[in-house]
């Protein structure tokens, strides 16, 4: 039986994982897709610390050659369902069942839809929620980012420097984002900012060709030609599987420990509820979450 089963391999995986080896846990790692979870897809990140500027994938390669050195087991498999025992958790995976005494559901977040007509028609076709993937096919041409967080603003940068043009649709007057990402999209003389505006439409033939746009001050609607849109506006926790207690949003309910209400069962960075979803704040709930999963095996024991 393990000491520890971690599923999902981003920032906060990894992490718990180093410090659970150093513990002396029997570790495991469950990854479905990719290791290094959401941020190795993006094209640079510049405020995790001793990295000034660093590619996300290249950033998680660091965590993940660490976490292997240590000697991590990383096994490709999805987890479907979390069955509660008397003294053990049983996990279903594509791959069969694994008992464990603890398990650290670091499972994070996808991208939000935004629910705009067409947005799901034409998702792959012109519409994405990753422009480090899918910029490169917008060279010289027209792309729409929705949003005003740091993830939008950061993304449209990246992208005003493949395309011709690239519009900054957002609902309010106000950007949350970072001033540092806003000064430089400011300073892009190819990003137009379309604020207090919200898509309604995409529309095409086989690809993107015109995003319907409405003026909130207004009420009045505009279409605009674009080869592309890039949606940025907020995530949703991968959760649906955890029987544990969760916020509205399906965020995973924890205290300071990482614990939820399941005995045994802890979660870690964007699949929990926190006030910050950054690579810096899921490294430090692995860490927690680790060194809480060996004080629950020792008391078990
Ligand atoms: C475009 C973009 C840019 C960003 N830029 C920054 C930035 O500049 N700075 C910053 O600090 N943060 C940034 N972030 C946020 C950052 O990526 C996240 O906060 C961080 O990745 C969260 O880490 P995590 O380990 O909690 O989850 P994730 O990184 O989401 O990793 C979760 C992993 O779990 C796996 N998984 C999910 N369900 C299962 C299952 N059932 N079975 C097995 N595996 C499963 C997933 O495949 C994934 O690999 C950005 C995010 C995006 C999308």
């Amino acid at each position: 039986m393990y000491d520890l089963v971690i599923i999902g391999g981003g920032p906060a995986g990894l992490t718990a994982a180093i410090y659970a080896i150093r513990l002396g846990l029997k570790t495991v790692m469950l990854e479905k897709e990719l290791v290094g979870g959401q941020i190795a897809l993006s094209d640079i990140i510049e405020n995790y610390p001793g990295f000034p500027s660093i590619s996300g994938a290249g950033l998680m390669e660091h965590f993940e050659a660490h976490a292997k050195g240590l000697g991590l087991e990383i096994l490709m498999r999805e987890v479907s369902e979390i069955q509660t025992k008397d003294k053990s958790i049983v996990l279903k995976t594509t791959d069969g069942d694994m008992e464990t005494k603890t398990v650290l559901v670091a499972t994070g977040a996808k991208p939000r839809r935004l629910g705009a007509a067409g947005e799901v028609e034409f998702t792959g076709k012109g519409v994405s929620y990753c422009a480090t993937c899918d910029g490169p096919f917008f060279k010289g041409l027209s792309v729409l980012v929705v949003g005003g967080g740091d993830t939008a603003l950061k993304e449209a940068v990246y992208l005003s420097k493949i395309a011709a043009k690239v519009y900054i649709v957002h609902r309010r007057d106000e950007f949350r984002g970072e001033k540092i990402q806003q000064d430089r999209a400011e300073a892009a003389d190819n990003i137009e900012f379309l604020r207090s505006h919200a898509l309604k439409e995409i529309s095409g033939d086989m690809v993107v060709k015109e995003a319907v746009l409405e003026d909130l001050k207004t009420g009045e609607s505009k279409t605009i030609a674009v080869d592309g849109a890039f949606i940025f506006v907020g995530i949703t926790p991968t959760t649906g599987f955890v029987e544990a207690e969760k916020d509205e949003q399906g965020f995973i309910k924890t205290n300071q420990n990482m614990e939820t209400n399941i005995p045994g069962l802890f979660a870690a960075g964007d699949c929990r509820t926190t006030p910050l979803l950054q690579v810096a704040t899921a490294v430090g709930d692995g860490a927690i979450a680790a060194y809480k999963a060996a004080d629950y095996i020792a008391e078990l024991e």
